[in-house]
């Protein structure tokens, strides 16, 4: 990290996974998050719940957002029940993770989810709220959910390569200035794709641990053909102006 100055320019890891998993049989622990930070020079990371059937109780999101109000490096994330429960306002989340509502994670979403009444209460509540939402379903699911929202700030993952063709999403939200993306376990080379066409204001930095290894997924943007200033943008810049951090 020489030349980056660790305190000249903060880094923020957007999308990293916290606490047990329950279908992988894992735990991904406050150290090993921290540990992985340290190496990367990293200064705070958003953590959100594994998305899981037992999370239809909020046990995890309480559990997670303790833990964060403990471990001041970690932005907490709300993860956003079956029962299409809105972020919670006053408690201390600065975002939601919306991840295949009652469909098959990674792999088909529920349209059915896009017919429920309680879905226009949700994104009422959400724009009211108004913080951003890490939001995985396929391509068409995400653009008719995009398109009865007005100003709802969406991140979309993995720059959309686990709904679809990430170019396809480029192309569909190409114009909504509130449709973000994030760079967690994609290419450098489509990454590039997404700054030459949507500038690098509306990408976060994300590392998807466990799935990605922090160091990695950061040298990926710090190695990318642009400007220091362009890429402070996706290093932090951005994920503070959307969740209002200073
Ligand atoms: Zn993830």
């Amino acid at each position: 990290m020489v030349g980056w100055g660790g305190d000249r320019m903060e880094i923020i890891d957007s999308h990293t996974h916290w606490g047990p998993s329950v279908t992988m049989g894992i735990e991904v622990t406050t150290e090993e998050i921290l540990s992985q930070a340290e190496q990367s020079g990293v200064n705070r990371i958003v953590i959100f719940p594994f998305p899981s059937m037992a999370l239809a109780d909020e046990e995890v999101n309480r559990k997670l957002l303790e833990e964060a109000e403990r471990v001041k490096k970690f932005i907490p994330y709300y993860y956003i029940p079956e029962t299409m429960k809105p972020i919670p306002d006053g408690k201390g989340f600065s975002g939601g993770k919306w991840h295949w509502m009652r469909g098959v994670q990674d792999s088909s979403s529920n349209y059915k989810a896009l017919e429920d009444p309680k879905l226009v209460e949700f994104i009422e509540a959400s724009e009211k709220i108004d913080l951003p939402i890490v939001f995985e379903e396929e391509l068409a699911f995400t653009e008719t959910f995009v398109k009865k929202t007005n100003h709802l700030k969406i991140i979309i993952p993995h720059l959309g390569m686990l709904g679809g063709n990430p170019i396809d999403f480029l192309h569909a939200f190409r114009e909504r200035e509130n449709v973000f993306f994030d760079t967690a376990l994609s290419s450098s080379g489509m990454i590039m794709k997404f700054i030459e066409k949507i500038g690098t204001q509306r990408i976060l930095f994300g590392s998807d641990i466990p799935f990605g290894m922090m160091k990695w997924e950061l040298e990926k943007v710090l190695s990318l053909p642009i400007g220091d200033d362009e890429k402070e943008w996706i290093l932090s810049k951005n994920l503070k102006r959307l969740i209002g951090l200073t």
